[in-house]
């Protein structure tokens, strides 16, 4: 990897100042001044200090999962787990899902070796938003979800205001998208049927600025660093 690369993923700061660091000559390799942000190191076999320190370094993994309906989201259970579908990621014992999906849920789950990121994401204090489409029952008016937008009254809590849209609304059932910004158990199928129409399907396609896209069901692909410069 590149050298501007490890020190920047290793928290020497964003790619313009560890380059800046290492134009100052404060950089070495293997006991020598290397001046090129481009050149190569292997964090594995490579000694790098930056100012006589060592640079301690274990890539971290940022992973957006399809959800398929079927699996717990959860590092171990007795059933099936999200994690058997990033078994092949080296290390992948470090790895935890980000959040939670219910075992029949569907969707964008991201997975990552990054404590202090997924910290941070599930802290209530940050208000990651999280999309959902969903298929419900019975014919949705928009009269009907008004109470969404407004926050519904639950059993223990009261929601916060969600964007609600009605994609579809048909006689047997509806497909609607929802955004909210909380993350209680079963809160959009417990919103849903506060308001007489229960879920019958539920995939999330949006997590913060994370997109689910083209991803196919059961697959997972890794972050570029623009979406994870963004989420961090
Ligand atoms: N809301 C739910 O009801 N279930 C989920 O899996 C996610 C959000």
């Amino acid at each position: 990897m590149r050298l501007d690369k490890l020190l920047s993923l290793s928290g020497f700061g964003s790619r313009s100042e560890v380059k800046r660091l290492i134009k100052k000559e404060r950089v070495e390799v293997n006991g020598e001044i290397v001046k090129e942000p481009s050149f190569q190191v292997n964090p594995e076999v490579d000694e790098v200090t930056v100012n006589g320190e060592p640079v301690t370094y274990e890539e971290n993994y940022y992973l957006i999962l399809n959800k398929p309906a079927g699996y717990i989201t959860s590092t171990k259970d007795r059933e099936l787990t999200v994690m058997e579908l990033v078994s092949d990621i080296p290390k992948f014992e470090r790895l935890f899902p980000v959040g939670r999906l219910d075992k029949d849920a569907e969707g964008l789950l991201l997975i990552t070796s990054d404590g202090e990121l997924a910290h941070r994401l599930t802290h209530p204090k940050w208000k990651v938003p999280k999309t959902y489409y969903v298929v419900v029952e019975g014919k949705v008016r928009e009269e009907d979800i008004e109470p969404l937008r407004k926050g519904v009254q639950l059993k223990d809590f009261k929601t916060k205001p969600a964007e609600v849209e009605i994609l579809r609304s048909g006689e047997e059932s509806s497909e609607l998208k929802i955004t909210i910004k909380e993350g209680k158990y079963h809160q959009v199928k417990r919103m849903f049927s506060a308001i007489g129409h229960p879920v019958k399907y539920l995939k999330r396609i949006r997590f913060g600025n994370l997109e689910l896209g083209e991803l196919p069901v059961g697959e997972y692909r890794h972050l570029t660093e623009e979406e994870l410069q963004k989420l961090k």
